[in-house]
């Protein structure tokens, strides 16, 4: 690494890859991956590789906005400060809303927190990681008590059997596939992928399940069943660390064979039987999961089906043995510290009585929210509904990225009064907007993100802040000041919130609760400058058996597999969606990138070759994809890797970029009645020929 070069974190997903970069020029810089970083040991994916060509100014927001006319920071941090003080004493400290992202530091997030629950006083404040783990959060929640990770990237070196379900992990955390793909070869660990399509991380794996979608309860359940008959549960650790609810071993006794399970998930019982095999063999097993278990209105229970059978095993808490659900955004773990989501508290507490007096207290709160605000999908349709008049948009792009987007859009276009805070120009949701903010962006900003094992990274800036952008905590903190609360918000550096969040999760927490950064309530600047990732929780938070629940057992959680409809009439087809490889979320980054566009220069319709044929459909044809919510035209391309009556759309294509390719349009506003995360991966549809 040159004398020259700083050591950051990647802009993109939650591996937290460690970077090296090296500016050339005012807007120009040289990325390599940072060979002293646990997370990626040097290596880099295409994304991070390639992100040197998206630091330039194209589309920039570079100055504050009040409509299309230039204004000053403070006017237009005046007219925000207004406009919500004024909402807030007419119609409730409900009737407004923050709508934030996993994009967004730390140390952004805890003010942003800070000022709606504490100082605002409601807990309307959500995050599009609403959109991507709030299944694993709730599931995490049920199990141990706190939303802990209890597996790292160590474990899959050392595991000798690794299953990935709901995940293309070669396209969407490509070094976490690398690693397994050298414990492959170094120690000889299995593979199974269980997922409904044949992506590319089915290629040369041990074992694919292409499970109909929707059935991952039905599959961990007669795991679970299949270990309990073979003998190969734990009974000493089911004994003194886990509780069952009444019933518990009944219901998994009962409708959950091999013959019955194959059957509702619909694949080869011959190929089921391979699989509970391999798990029952192998004490080192790390089960990993991402969207296709966490995107659906079932996430919370899939999440909890995959834990109970490692509980159930004893397969947690020791090296190599754990399920690992991983993040898709760079800091939503940061913002699950700091409660970013509508549903939790800072310092992984909840609305529990007690810890609402505890961060009360702390804060010196005058109006602290005493109970759970609207999560994504219900606050947009609040929104629509005229019940929240005053919305603060951070970073992210809902007018794309919400299911039903359609009716999003109009949402946002009624609200009496939108902002966003945004480091590009116009996205489809600042169009709406009546004041737009210009931010800082990767390379100018400086704070910490969380990675999807805790590890905790600096981002630090290599490029001078461009125009009049500012960084998001400044921002809010200015809004936070003009409403009247000037000693709450008087950071002058992200250290100084570092601190304070630090404190705050040692605050009455004897050991109670797993994040605890006591260390670091009391770190200078200069050590805030040089910090070095860690970890916090260590390498297996559970080791000792002990969890952080009333009584120090993990919870066994019933669950029960739910009928998947059959497709019918006008909707024959199920829509799946998800990522690509070179894309990132709404491409307002990587759509800079000209050799990222080369891998998929426009958004496709993947349908079986049968189902191509009966619809009249050949590989290259422009297709119009319905669904209840709406429509939009993709181009055709054949798959095998499908299954027969499934479609797979990109989410990445929105109105800035092309006229078609709009997949937020299509999923329904459907959620997981636990984690009210969106189900965007099976919705009813149709396609036909343009
Ligand atoms: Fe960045 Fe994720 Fe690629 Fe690492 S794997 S370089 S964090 S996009």
């Amino acid at each position: 690494m040159s004398d020259a070069a700083i050591r950051t974190t990647c802009a993109y997903c939650g591996v937290g890859c460690g970077i090296s970069a090296t500016p050339t020029g005012p807007r120009s810089v040289v990325i390599k991956g940072d060979d002293a970083h646990p997370a990626n040991a040097g290596r880099l994916c295409s994304k991070g590789t390639h992100l040197g060509e998206t630091v330039g100014l194209t589309g920039r927001l570079l100055h504050p906005m009040i409509g299309n006319r230039r204004t000053s920071w403070d006017k237009a941090l005046d007219l925000v400060a207004k406009r919500f003080r004024e909402t807030v004493n007419r119609y409730g400290p409900d009737s407004v809303a923050f709508y934030v992202s996993g994009q967004l530091m730390t140390e952004d997030y805890y003010v942003a927190n800070k000022l709606m629950k504490g100082f605002i006083g409601s807990a309307n404040i959500d995050t599009n990681s609403r959109l991507c783990m709030s299944s694993a959060v709730a599931g995490h929640n049920r199990a141990f008590g706190e939303d802990v990770v209890p597996a790292t990237y160590d474990d899959l070196d050392e595991a000798d059997l690794i299953v990935l379900v709901g995940s293309n992990t070669a396209w969407c955390h490509p070094i976490v596939y690398q690693r397994i793909q050298a414990a492959r070869a170094t120690r000889g660990t299995k593979l199974v992928v269980i997922d409904p399509r044949r992506t590319e991380t089915c290629e040369g794996a041990d074992l694919h399940l292409q499970v109909k979608p929707g059935t991952d309860v039905a599959l961990m359940n007669g795991l679970l069943a299949w270990c309990d008959r073979e003998g190969v549960t734990d009974p000493d650790y089911l004994a003194d660390h886990v509780s069952a609810p009444e019933g518990f071993w009944e219901h998994i006794r009962t409708g959950h064979d091999l013959w019955t399970t194959a059957r509702t998930c619909e694949v080869a019982p011959a190929l089921l039987e391979q699989f509970y095999r391999l798990f029952a063999a192998t004490p080192r097993t790390v089960t990993l999961f991402s969207q296709g278990i966490n995107q659906s209105i079932r996430g919370t229970d899939q999440v909890n089906a995959i834990i109970n059978a490692h509980l159930a095993t004893g397969r947690i808490g020791k090296l190599g043995a754990a399920p690992f659900s991983i993040t898709g955004q760079p800091n939503a773990m940061g913002g699950r510290e700091v409660g970013g989501l509508a549903s939790t508290l800072a310092a992984h507490m909840d609305f529990a009585p007690e810890h609402v007096e505890c961060v009360k207290t702390f804060w010196a709160a005058p109006t602290m929210a005493t109970g759970p605000g609207l999560k994504a999908v219900d606050l947009f349709r609040a929104i629509g509904e005229g019940r929240i008049k005053a919305l603060w948009v951070m970073a992210t792009n809902p007018a794309v990225s919400l299911p039903d987007a359609g009716r999003v859009r109009e949402a946002l276009e009624a609200c009496p009064f939108l902002v966003v805070s945004d480091i590009i120009a116009d996205t489809d949701t600042s169009v709406h907007a009546h004041v737009r903010l210009p931010a800082a962006g990767w390379g100018e900003k400086d704070g910490t993100v969380t990675n999807s094992d805790r590890t905790v990274s600096r981002q630090r800036p290599f490029l001078a802040q461009p125009g009049e952008t500012m960084p998001d905590w400044w921002i809010v903190k200015e809004v936070g000041r003009r409403m009247g609360w000037r000693n709450a918000f008087t950071y002058d550096r992200p250290a100084d919130i570092w601190r304070e969040h630090a404190r705050l999760t040692a605050y009455r927490n004897e050991g109670r609760r797993v994040l605890n950064l006591r260390a670091h309530a009391t770190i200078g600047n200069e050590a805030y400058d040089a910090m070095e990732p860690f970890r916090w929780g260590g390498g297996s938070p559970f080791a000792d058996g002990r969890f952080p629940t009333a009584d120090g057992k993990a919870r066994l959680v019933l669950t029960k597999q739910m009928d998947v409809p059959a497709p019918l009439g006008q909707w024959p087809m199920t829509l799946n969606t998800g990522r690509y490889r070179d894309q990132w979320h709404t491409m307002t980054r990587t759509g800079l990138s000209p050799r990222l566009a080369r891998h998929r220069e426009e958004p496709l319709v993947e349908i079986h070759p049968d189902d191509a044929q009966a619809l009249g459909l050949s590989d290259g044809d422009l297709a119009r994809v319905r669904t209840p919510q709406g429509d939009s035209i993709f181009r055709v391309a054949l798959s095998e890797g499908q299954r027969v009556g499934e479609i797979f759309t990109p989410i990445h294509w929105t109105d800035q970029v092309a006229s078609g390719g709009r997949t937020g349009l299509l999923p329904r506003p459907l959620v997981d009645p636990h984690s009210g995360q969106p189900g965007f991966k099976s919705t009813p549809a149709s396609v036909e020929k343009v």
